[in-house]
């Protein structure tokens, strides 16, 4: 496969490096050397050269990665391996060279509108067909509608205790997150992005409840030059406007947030979680925070390595342990499903909804 000369660049830099291998939560949980970026790139750097083919291991390799760029963040230097991992799976998507697993996942986006090849939970279903008509759609995203509904049913209970105007979608459109993550920019992403738009673009301002999909409107679709005629606002900046002019009888838990890393780190949005933690209760800090965090799991890669993405989580209960955090807040579906499944008996995690409605 040939890669972009930006990518190359990267790629002929990041492999003799080394400097970020403590920070890939990859790395961390599977005590790997492949699972670093600088190994990543000495990988495809070999196939960049002609040196060795685009085969089996080194794309599946290529899937090892979160996307969570910890290691970009780190990078002295500035260079990015995120970019040229992308790039390889759009290679590896081109050349028709997709790993089952990931084919699989690619299918079922086109044929039934989510990577999961899920239906709607008929619970959420319900609740959905029960909201009124608005121009603020809460756009909840794959993850929360097919992996974790009963949160996604909870934000809406939420949102409708403190008297919201909004909407949501029983048929929502696919974000082309999920096939962003798995293929990159694709002929396929970019239809369903337009598609996706066009339905939204009937609404005047677009919550989301999933931090992915926020990311994907507003810098994805930018890139890709999809027309978006609708404000985006994440869902806890959502509350965060709400909560402002309400008054909450602060209570003594005391919350230490998760930060998600694409908040943190791509919207570089940290605050509003806090400023809402702080109304209802107080505030302690995982050693790692704000655009220092680690991720703590991710419900795409969970179809194809779980052992994995439970080992990713099951660090984070390590990190919040050794700070003494006793309930963690998160405001990704992902990460609290994974966090939820590795939870130990002491420690608790809550959606930052959870959180809320605990303080109402
Ligand atoms: S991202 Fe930076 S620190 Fe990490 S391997 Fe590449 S050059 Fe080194
Ligand atoms: S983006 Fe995240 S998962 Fe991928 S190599 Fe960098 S730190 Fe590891």
């Amino acid at each position: 496969m040939n890669f972009s000369k930006k990518s190359q660049e990267h790629l002929d830099a990041c492999r003799f490096c080394w400097m970020c291998r403590h920070i890939c939560p990859i790395g961390n949980a599977t005590g790997q050397e492949r699972n670093t970026s600088r190994a990543r790139a000495l990988g495809l750097s070999l196939v960049s050269r002609g040196a060795v083919e685009y085969s089996e291991d080194i794309i599946n390799n290529v899937y090892e990665c979160a996307l969570c760029g910890a290691c970009v963040k780190e990078c002295v230097t500035g260079w990015d391996p995120v970019m040229f991992t992308k790039e390889a799976r759009l290679g590896a998507a081109l050349d028709g060279k997709l790993p089952p697993y990931v084919l699989k996942m690619v299918q079922a986006a086109l044929e039934s509108g989510n990577i999961y090849g899920a239906k709607l939970d008929e619970k959420l279903a319900g609740k959905i067909r029960g909201l009124g008509k608005s121009k603020t759609l809460l756009f909840l995203g794959a993850d929360a509608r097919y992996k974790t509904p009963d949160n996604a049913g909870e934000a809406i209970d939420l949102l409708q205790k403190l008297g919201a105007d909004f909407t949501a979608l029983e048929n929502e459109p696919d974000s082309a997150y999920g096939l962003d993550f798995l293929v990159g920019a694709t002929s396929e992403t970019k239809a369903a992005a337009e598609t996706c738009a066009a339905t939204l673009n009937g609404y005047k301002r677009v919550v989301c409840y999933d931090p992915a999909d926020a990311k994907t409107f507003k810098r994805e679709y930018k890139e890709w030059g999809v027309d978006v005629k609708y404000s985006v606002l994440t869902f806890t900046e959502y509350l965060d406007i709400i909560l402002s002019d309400k008054k909450i009888k602060k209570s003594d838990l005391v919350f230490t947030p998760q930060d998600s890393p694409i908040l943190a780190r791509d919207l570089e949005e940290t605050e509003p979680v806090r400023r809402i933690l702080s109304k209802i209760g107080s505030v302690s800090e995982m050693l790692l925070n704000r655009r220092d965090t680690m991720l703590a799991g991710n419900l795409v890669m969970n179809e194809y390595m779980p052992a994995v993405m439970e080992r990713v989580a099951a660090d984070r209960w390590i990190n919040a342990k050794n700070v003494g955090a006793k309930i963690l807040v998160t405001e990704s579906p992902a990460e609290y499903a994974l966090l939820k499944k590795t939870k130990p008996a002491d420690l608790d995690v809550l959606t930052i909804e959870e959180a809320i409605a605990k303080c109402l």
